[in-house]
């Protein structure tokens, strides 16, 4: 990564843990010997419940995300959690626009962008994610389908300091299939250009996007050596040591 955009790497945990599991790979991270958070910024999304137990004994170089959050103000939607609220709690993160969360939970390109809006307003950071189905990418659709996923995004932003654009093809997603070093460097290119075309060449040239699907510590090092892969959004491998190893490809 030749340039000024600071590393990336986030551990999205997913539904998974428990009491116990949670407080061994919090141990696992704390004694994790890393690069500096000059060099490389770390997020780990630990379930909702998690969250607090998680910030609380964190060490203090690493940050929380929560995984989702809902699109307005709280009031009478059972089971949702407002960005008000991680606000208030000084989670400072949010994942939006997971894939599992747009094909499982039917949420709209035009859900996920008022969201990341609405996030954004509320003080929060957004990790923001896109990705092609491995039918789109068949059929030779995968700018288009990034690129509208990030138009109705950026249609809503007035800023994007406090956005990570997540590249994460869904067909590489727990499949252990992961992108090649070319793939995902082709697709961050080209949404690194939609952005300098669509947004600003400033934003172009500051906005981390970082890729996820099957990354490991197998395979980090050669994906962290391309130049528009600021970094990772980790999913299976985040629950295991091998996440040390991710964050080392930092340098
Ligand atoms: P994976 O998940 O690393 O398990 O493929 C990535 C993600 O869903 O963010």
């Amino acid at each position: 990564m030749a340039n000024s955009r600071k590393f990336f790497v986030g551990g999205n945990w997913k539904c998974n843990g428990t009491t116990e599991g949670v407080k061994k790979i919090v141990s696992m991270l704390n004694n994790g010997v890393v690069p500096s958070q000059d060099v490389v910024e770390v997020v780990v999304s630990p379930s909702f419940v998690y969250l607090d137990t998680v910030k609380s004994s964190l060490r203090s170089d690493f940050h929380v995300a929560a995984q989702n959050c809902w699109v307005n103000k709280g009031g009478a939607f059972t089971g949702e959690v407002s960005a008000e609220m991680l606000a208030n709690l000084e989670i400072p993160w949010v994942i939006l626009g997971h894939s599992e969360r747009r094909a499982l939970l039917n949420e709209s390109e035009e859900f996920v962008g008022d969201k990341v809006a609405y996030a954004l307003a509320r003080g929060l950071k957004v990790i923001a994610c896109v990705g092609e189905t491995l039918e789109q990418r068949e059929s030779g659709s995968t700018m288009d389908v990034v690129a509208a996923q990030t138009k109705t995004i950026a249609e809503r932003l007035l800023n994007w300091t406090n956005v990570v654009l997540a590249y994460e093809p869904v067909w590489a997603i727990g499949t252990g299939k992961v992108a090649s070093p070319a793939q995902a460097q082709e697709v961050h290119y080209e949404l690194r250009k939609w952005l300098q075309e669509n947004v600003s060449a400033e934003i172009a040239a500051t906005t981390r996007i970082i890729y996820g699907g099957s990354v490991s510590g197998a395979n980090c090092k050669e994906l962290a050596g391309q130049p528009d892969v600021d970094g990772f959004l980790v999913g299976g491998a985040s629950l295991k040591p091998e996440f040390i190893e991710i964050i080392k490809s930092a340098t």
